[in-house]
């Protein structure tokens, strides 16, 4: 499963399922011609088949399908405030893939999606063009890897291309690409800016075994991460979500002191460090489609609509990674 980001390139998707319009852009062509073997279906929305009910999202995560489609609503959200703006001001998301490659046992989109099935907007100029229309008015910092993992895909869309080049012609667009991936050969050949930010997601070798599935091993990611740091990318590190598991002090500490021998005496731009927590509707579907789950039968508490650990568990969680990181990072680096 190490290599699922390099040979994706190659993976199958049995199954293409085509919105008729979505046919006019050559991203669908070109993105046909990467999966010769795979059967042809044209729909007329994407939603036909996305939405239909009845749907297993875990069984489906078995052999996703692929569907090109054009997206007709709003590509730009505001900041959920469940998420970090790193004390940027303007903070939104834009969703141009639904669905990831990976099949993380925590992940919220099963419980946002009726489907694990992947859809691809092909239409991404329509995103870029909507945020260039919002730079008019004032800055952005848009996080371009949401509700999806753009590098694991970039040899299928080439979408971090897309927005690298926009926010090279536009200062004040910032951007922030989050990812497990290891696949950053597939950005190599853009020459990095200021205001883009790599944003890798850190995680233990034990729950990246054991809770998410198919994403790259703890040193391929980090070998990415010295490698774009190497290149001059400015690069966030994420530890987060922060599982509350058994022995969790000492894989997790583990996995701080790994990351920051690893890195020597690279520079990072900033460290996150964050608890499980997901919207407490998208977690009662969790629960149903994984009821044996270890890491989602913790009895959460809910506060203001969002499930998480009880606030002793997050407190200690919090402390504990924060001394860790500190012994490597300045405190004024480290957001909580
Ligand atoms: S990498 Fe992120 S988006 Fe992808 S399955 Fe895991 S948690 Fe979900």
């Amino acid at each position: 499963m190490d290599n699922l980001d390099k040979n994706l390139w190659n993976c199958s998707f049995s199954h293409i399922y085509i919105e008729k319009e979505a046919y006019n852009y050559n991203l669908t062509k070109e993105i046909i011609s990467k999966f010769k073997n795979s059967i042809i279906v044209e729909i007329d929305h994407y939603k036909d088949v996305f939405c239909k009910s009845h749907q297993d999202f875990v069984a489906q995560k078995n052999s996703p399908k692929l569907i090109l489609a054009v997206k007709k609503e709003k590509f730009i959200y505001e900041g959920s405030n469940m998420c970090d703006s790193f004390g940027n001001d303007n903070f939104y998301y834009t969703s141009s893939v639904m669905n990831c490659i990976y099949n993380c046992e925590y992940c919220y989109l099963q419980g946002m999606y009726p489907s694990s099935n992947i859809v691809i907007f092909v239409n991404i100029e329509a995103a870029i063009e909507e945020t260039l229309n919002i730079l008019k008015q004032h800055p952005l910092y848009l996080c371009v890897s949401y509700d999806t993992d753009l590098m694991a895909v970039e040899n299928i869309t080439a979408f971090l291309h897309k927005w690298i080049a926009a926010a090279m012609e536009n200062k004040n667009l910032k951007i922030e690409i989050r990812t497990k991936s290891a696949n950053f050969d597939s950005i190599k050949d853009i020459h990095p800016i200021k205001n883009v930010i790599l944003a890798w997601t850190i995680s233990p070798d034990e729950i990246v075994n054991e809770f998410e599935k198919g994403t790259p091993s703890l040193n391929k990611r980090l070998t990415n991460i010295c490698e774009a740091i190497d290149l001059g990318w400015k690069v966030r590190i994420c530890f987060d979500p922060v599982l509350y598991v058994d022995k969790w002090i000492d894989i997790y500490k583990s996995c701080v002191q790994k990351t920051f021998e690893y890195l020597g005496n690279r520079e990072v731009l900033e460290v996150s460090i964050g608890v499980f927590r997901v919207a407490k509707d998208y977690l009662k579907i969790m629960n149903k489609l994984r009821p044996n789950s270890k890491i989602l039968s913790y009895p959460f508490t809910l506060e203001a609509g969002s499930c998480s650990y009880n606030n002793v568990h997050i407190e200690e969680i919090k402390g504990i990674l924060k001394a860790q990181v500190n012994k490597y990072v300045e405190s004024n680096k480290i957001y909580i």
